[in-house]
């Protein structure tokens, strides 16, 4: 047992109080000569590493605080990039597309040729577009005809919604003239030998 931990068990002894005082200062004086720490300096320096202790004790606690607080942010930041990374793609902002019908122009064969070749072809149960050999199929149309007719982009014929084409500019006629065969003259639409009113689409 050092000498010092000897010293200090034997004055913290009752019978060590009678002679406290004295003693003690000697004791002090041999422990200083040998430098040796006092029980006293001991006792405080012990006191001071037991605060150093407790404050570490809870500098740890606040350190591992922030470190799940960090660890939880992470998560979250981590979470969010999955988030940003499986969010589908902003669809392209192009120009949006137009309400008013395309209505194709007219051809440039005389309409009395045209109205010709698809009276005939009525009798004949032929498509009456002009020139086509195809068999009609539907409203006097092949196929082929007949669907662009129904989607409004046969030219030349007034559509199934009395759609034509003056001057590039969709215009309504009656829609019981849809399916005939229509040429523009100038600003007028005709049909069959007459002119037909139209109105603004
Ligand atoms: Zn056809």
């Amino acid at each position: 047992m050092p000498i010092r931990d000897i010293l200090a068990a034997a004055l913290s002894r009752p019978a060590g109080r009678v002679v406290d005082g004295p003693v003690r200062d000697i004791v002090n004086e041999i422990l200083a000569d040998h430098g040796y720490a006092s029980p006293a300096e001991l006792a405080a320096l012990k006191a001071d590493a037991d605060g150093l202790r407790g404050r570490l004790g809870s500098v740890d606690a606040r350190l591992a605080e922030l470190e799940s607080a960090a660890v939880a942010l992470q998560e979250s930041v981590d979470a969010l990039r999955a988030e940003l990374a499986n969010r589908p793609a902003e669809p392209a902002t192009g120009p949006r597309p137009s309400l008013i019908p395309q209505v194709p122009e007219p051809p440039t064969e005389p309409l009395g040729e045209r109205q010709t070749w698809a009276e005939r072809s009525v009798k004949k149960g032929m498509c009456k577009v002009l020139n086509c050999n195809e068999e009609a199929s539907k409203d006097g149309f092949c196929a082929k005809h007949a669907s662009d007719w129904s989607a409004g982009r046969l030219p030349g014929f007034i559509s199934p919604e009395g759609l034509v084409s003056v001057a590039g500019e969709p215009r309504l006629v009656d829609p019981a003239l849809s399916g005939l065969a229509y040429a523009v003259e100038g600003n007028v639409v005709e049909i069959d030998g007459r002119q037909v009113p139209t109105v603004g689409y």
